[in-house]
């Protein structure tokens, strides 16, 4: 018989409401949605749906929060003593999220494992060990002046955040923002909400102030917009679609100009040319950079530019890698490729791989389909797929698909690559795999985007910024510089004359 969450999970570790001023309560109005996982497409739960009144409750606990100082005029000993032990506590309960996230998303077991949850312990440790090392400024002024500069926290921090990566990304969202004090309402995606839900009850167990940290689920269009244009949100950070970023910007220019940081799509480019190093490492890195996570990440290598001598060896080489991608049950470790979030998305996906076909462009290798055995939802899957004679103008090229899709365009000279990976709306990452440091530095000066690579794809690391550039956002996520979103600098001026 198919397996369900509370095989796994007793049904009291789901939490299912919102979570205001440090309880869980039901939506106003009661109302609720159904949070289904997209691997076997049946209900998990229903889940409290929050409208602005819930919103505006939830706005208003995270403001008296901040008034009353509990937190944000806590002693920074203190700040970092509670977010170490949320990350213990994130650390001790990994299993526990793993299972939530798989089953919200489809995502492979071993990945919420390896990648989410280790993830999600190092955000919160990182930055809780920040709060007692960040130093403030005072600046080189006349005597007998003094002007001191103080990082502040800005008040209410609001977050609004997407399903591919649903606790880290709220993670690295607000653990930021609560390290300089602000008090925060996150608003998970509909479509994977349990991770914040449970994150609440972790951050009342670590000893986070009632009212320091709200969760309010529901829709974008409700519960998000309300958020988006609420007088008394301060800042709101999102990571999301381009589309509802600009969004965003209207709410922010509509209600009270809150600062907003966007963290949002990407068709980013990777190029090989003809001198590169190590073809099999690039391989590799290229399969791994658009099929990890079935390609449903902002940062995907979803345009491959090949030069021409080594594009027919590397396409030959990328196809035998497809099968590695094991579609199963997301709770088998021995599972590579999860389901979509959504049937809905993976047929969104499946219509760009025929609109592509349809504009020129050949599938030149696609893995095994599954057949969802075991009672799994078949159309939810989407094999790994190649698709090569791509020209840069059409919607596979352009437009994000995020999905295990990659579009891949051949050229003759290095400029051509250049210009052809900066001929996009986006600019959140690129990569170039070449021998040649020349080259490697020209590419670093001319490629438009948050972040390069070179002779990799997809290097992090939690103490480098994170963002892009055009369309793909502003803002920068992870390092000291995610504190910029959070906070603002203040300037006294102490007069001794
Ligand atoms: P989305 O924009 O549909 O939704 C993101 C969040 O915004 C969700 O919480 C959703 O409820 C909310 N939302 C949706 N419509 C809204 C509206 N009208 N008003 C207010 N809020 C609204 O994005 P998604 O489909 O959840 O996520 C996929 C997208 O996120 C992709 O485009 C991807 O590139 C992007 N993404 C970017 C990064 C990054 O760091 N750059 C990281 C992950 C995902």
């Amino acid at each position: 018989m198919m397996r369900t969450i509370s095989d796994y999970l007793p049904a009291e570790h789901v939490d299912h409401q919102l979570f205001i001023n440090g309880q869980f309560v039901d939506a106003a109005d009661q109302s609720q949605f159904d949070c289904i996982s997209p691997a076997t497409g049946k209900r998990l739960c229903q889940v409290s749906s929050a409208n602005e009144h819930d919103v505006d409750r939830a706005v208003k606990a995270a403001r008296d929060a901040f008034n009353s100082g509990a937190w944000r005029d806590a002693n920074v000993s203190h700040r970092k003593k509670i977010l170490l032990r949320l990350a213990q506590l994130v650390e001790s309960n990994a299993e526990k999220l793993a299972i939530i996230e798989t089953w919200d998303t489809g995502k492979p077991i071993r990945d919420s494992r390896a990648v989410d949850m280790a993830g999600s312990v190092q955000m919160v440790r990182w930055f809780a060990e920040s709060v007692d090392k960040l130093y403030d400024e005072i600046a080189p002024t006349d005597n007998p002046i003094v002007a001191q500069i103080r990082r502040t926290p800005l008040g209410v921090i609001a977050a609004v955040t997407p399903w591919n990566f649903p606790l880290l990304t709220a993670l690295t969202k607000i653990i930021p923002a609560l390290a300089v004090g602000n008090s925060v309402v996150l608003k998970p995606s509909e479509l994977s909400p349990l991770s914040a839900l449970y994150l609440a009850r972790l951050g009342a167990e670590a000893g986070l102030p009632d009212g320091v940290l709200n969760v309010v689920t529901g829709s974008g269009g409700q519960a998000g917009a309300a958020l988006g244009l609420h007088p008394d949100v301060d800042a709101l950070l999102f990571t999301g679609s381009t589309a509802t970023g600009k969004r965003f910007m209207q709410y922010s220019g509509a209600s009270n100009l809150k600062k907003i940081s966007l963290e949002c799509g990407g068709k980013s480019a990777n190029i090989v040319l003809d001198d590169c190093p190590d073809i099999d490492k690039a391989v590799q890195a290229t399969a791994n950079g658009i099929f990890f996570n079935a390609g449903q990440i902002c940062n995907a290598g979803s345009r491959l530019i090949l030069q021409r001598a080594i594009a027919e060896q590397f396409k030959l080489k990328l196809a035998a890698h497809l099968d590695n991608y094991k579609p199963g049950d997301p709770m088998d470790s021995a599972t590579t490729l999860g389901s979509m979030i959504s049937s809905g998305h993976a047929d969104k996906v499946r219509g760009h791989i025929r609109e592509a076909e349809q504009q020129g462009a050949r599938i030149y290798a696609q893995a095994r389909a599954w057949d969802g055995a075991g009672g799994f939802d078949a159309t939810a899957w989407v094999p790994p797929t190649l698709i090569d004679q791509v020209n840069n103008s059409m919607r596979i090229a352009q437009e994000e698909v995020f999905g295990p899709v990659l579009a891949i365009m051949e050229v003759d000279t290095v400029d051509e690559a250049l210009q052809t990976a900066n001929d996009s709306q986006y600019g959140l990452a690129a990569a170039i795999w070449t021998s040649d440091m020349r080259t490697a530095h020209r590419a670093q000066q001319t490629l438009h985007a948050g972040f390069v690579w070179v002779n990799s794809v997809r290097a992090g690391h939690i103490a480098t910024p994170f963002g892009g550039v055009k369309q793909s956002g502003f803002g920068r996520d992870k390092s000291l510089h995610a504190f910029d979103n959070v906070s603002y600098l203040k300037t006294t001026w102490y007069d001794y004359s």
